[in-house]
């Protein structure tokens, strides 16, 4: 079996990176989510082990000593942080894995795993993000312009992804996550096992799984 595609999905608060997430969940089967470790508060409405694994800063520095995050970062004075071997498991198992993470976090992770897709998730408009923002209602103002900031630096660190998609609507950039996630899947270093497999008889035996011109 093919090991599955790692997906890395960044993009600014208030983007509704969240509800695209659902959605793709919902439309891919064979589409996992890898649940960080953070130091932050848990919110309202989240579940320990669902939306992230919730640990103290001690443990969490323990998780960092003995190597176990793929990447780690702290945004707004918390730390967040990819736990690695479970995600290898699933990719082992042939899921495709998908990580959000902010920026540093992405960069990391295409450092140590170069085959890594990322994919950052943009809003239509500056205007229309800060309205998104602002619709929360839930933050101060002096935290709204610093997430205004934060976002103007993420979107000039958008150019170092390898897809940019716009969330319009949530159906719209669904499909654009979707077509990429089917092209990839078609692409000729990813095809040759299966081709191997399929045929037989037909490829000449030196014909490797990773050989592409
Ligand atoms: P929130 O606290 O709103 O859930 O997330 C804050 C930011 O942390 C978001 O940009 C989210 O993408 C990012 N984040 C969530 N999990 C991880 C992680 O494991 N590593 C890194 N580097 N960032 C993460």
């Amino acid at each position: 079996m093919n090991k599955g595609h790692l997906i890395i999905i960044s993009g600014p608060s208030g983007v509704g990176k969240g509800t695209v997430i659902k959605r793709l969940m919902q439309r891919h089967e064979r589409l996992r989510f890898s649940v960080s470790a953070t130091t932050r508060q848990m919110r309202p409405g989240e579940v320990d082990g669902v939306n992230y694994y919730f640990v103290t800063k001690e443990r969490f520095e323990q998780m960092i000593a003995n190597d176990e995050l793929l990447e780690h970062a702290c945004y707004v004075q918390n730390y967040y942080g990819t736990p690695e071997a479970p995600l290898d498991a699933m990719l082992e198992q042939g899921y495709d894995v998908l990580v959000e993470v902010e920026v540093q976090g992405a960069l990391q992770i295409r450092k140590r795993r170069p085959e890594a897709l990322l994919i950052f998730i943009a809003a239509p408009s500056f205007a229309e993000l800060e309205r998104r923002l602002r619709g929360r209602g839930d933050t101060a103002e002096d935290k709204m312009q610093k997430r205004l900031q934060t976002a103007r630096w993420e979107y000039d660190m958008a150019a170092q992804y390898d897809y940019i998609v716009i969330n319009d609507t949530v159906d719209a950039v669904t499909d654009e996550i979707l077509a990429i996630l089917t092209a990839e899947s078609c692409r000729a270093s990813n095809r040759m096992q299966f081709l191997k497999e399929a045929n037989e008889h037909a490829l000449s035996p030196d014909v490797g799984a990773a050989e592409t011109h």
